[in-house]
């Protein structure tokens, strides 16, 4: 007997047809004799439905109300897969954040847990009652209903997966599984069995975005063996390598072989900055990199090289949304730092290998230079970290790229 947390998604609760299948996977838990509490999202678009609303009435609405509003989406499926539930015979209750009480901060909109109040959940789920909880929300502590930021409730899951010192947490969504890349670009990438929480913090990037980042720091900080597996493929059984196991992010201790490579991401969300011909002196990094931050834009990748006649040139990456603060940000300090002119290149992709083997392999970096060049790739900005390697391209090689490294690792399917 485990205890465990269901979580499922917008797409898996769509319509009443799905959370009836839905349903039929919690019986499953609980035939086993498992220790079952469901998380739900809200049924796929309603969340933007409600949030459209909310900026329609006003766009600079009250964040309070805001969380009113949006919260209802997992109401509704949390009392619906209840409903569905007692139908089929089984005893089952849903818990909305406050009942709980699930306790955040005030930041509405994007609130951060700050405890569970596990214990009655426990108790109940201990006489075989299944806790049906609405994902996504909690309370602040003036009693305000809040939200948890858009795609939560993979957070409220891990974090009630801690609470109740559950033995996994599984995240039911619209793929079977974590690959070593974007399938829709490789049709040869390989669903992979178990990942490091470290690798998938960094491949989040990875096609459609499985979970909220927050959710896999939660669960790295907190240890939460956490599943990620579809809703749609037949029911796994209790193997988790068995059929549709889906992908397990565990810690990577649990990880025998450590592949120097496990994913290839990609990201077309960077634009790149050169400040041309800055002053080769000591404060001129602080003085550009203190003031984007200030400003708050978002700095990534950076180079600058030497030079001989006292300049040199400064590239580094943001995110394509902040490249018009980014812009204002180095207009403001042109007579303070006298760079001669600031270039800009939207049309860039980064592409990261990942892997924790890299740890104790070298030769990863190298590897990926050589099948770049290999298809005449440019590479303008390098950065590396203790398991990853990112370059900067033009963007209209990724899928070349992304193609040739997956090869190159090793890493296409049989
Ligand atoms: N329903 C919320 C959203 O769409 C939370 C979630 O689905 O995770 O963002
Ligand atoms: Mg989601």
């Amino acid at each position: 007997m485990a205890r465990i947390v269901m979580k499922f998604g917008g797409t898996s609760v769509a319509d009443l047809d799905r959370i009836r299948n839905v349903a039929q996977r919690v019986k499953r838990e609980v035939d086993y004799g498992n220790q079952v509490a469901v998380v739900v999202s809200a049924m796929s678009g309603v969340t933007n439905q409600l949030v459209k609303w909310c900026t329609e009435l006003s766009p600079l609405h009250d964040a309070r109300e805001y969380d009113a509003v949006v919260a209802t989406g997992e109401q509704v499926t949390s009392g619906l897969l209840a409903i569905t539930l007692q139908e089929m015979g089984i005893d089952a209750r849903s818990w909305q954040g406050w009942q709980i009480p699930l306790r955040t901060d005030t930041a509405h909109g994007k609130a951060r847990i700050q405890s569970i109040e596990g214990a009655e959940l426990v108790r109940r789920m201990e006489t075989g009652q299944v806790a049906v909880v609405a994902g996504f929300q909690g309370i602040a502590p003036d009693n305000r209903i809040t939200t948890l930021g858009r795609g939560g409730s993979d957070t409220s899951a891990v974090a009630l997966a801690a609470a109740l010192k559950a033995d996994r947490c599984d995240i039911y969504t619209d793929v079977d599984g974590v690959y070593t890349t974007d399938p829709r670009i490789v049709p040869k990438a390989r669903k992979l069995a178990k990942i490091a929480y470290e690798e998938m913090l960094e491949l989040a990037s990875v096609g459609a975005k499985v979970l909220q980042t927050r959710s896999v720091e939660l669960a790295m900080n907190e240890r939460v063996r956490v599943r990620v597996l579809s809703s749609f493929l037949d029911a796994p059984t209790n193997d988790p390598l068995g059929e549709n196991a889906g992908t397990l992010v565990v810690d990577e201790d649990e990880i025998v072989e450590k592949e120097n490579v496990s994913g290839i991401a990609y990201s077309r969300d960077e634009a790149k900055i050169t400040v041309r011909r800055v002053p080769d002196r000591p404060g001129i990094a602080a003085a550009i990199f203190g003031k984007l931050s200030e400003d708050n834009v978002n700095v990534d990748m950076i180079v600058q090289n030497i030079s001989a006649d006292g300049t040199t040139d400064m590239t580094f990456t943001v995110g394509k949304a902040d490249l018009p603060r980014a812009r204002a940000a180095l207009a403001e300090i042109q007579t303070q730092i006298n760079y001669s002119e600031v270039l800009e290149d939207p049309n860039v992709a980064k592409i990261s290998v990942v892997g924790v083997g890299m740890r104790s392999h070298a030769g990863v970096a190298n590897t990926m230079f050589s099948a770049l060049a290999d298809k005449a790739i440019n590479i303008q900005v390098i950065s590396t970290s203790e398991i990853k390697v990112s370059v900067l391209i033009a963007a209209e090689y990724t899928e070349l790229a992304v193609r040739a490294l997956h090869t190159a690792y090793g890493l296409d399917a049989a």
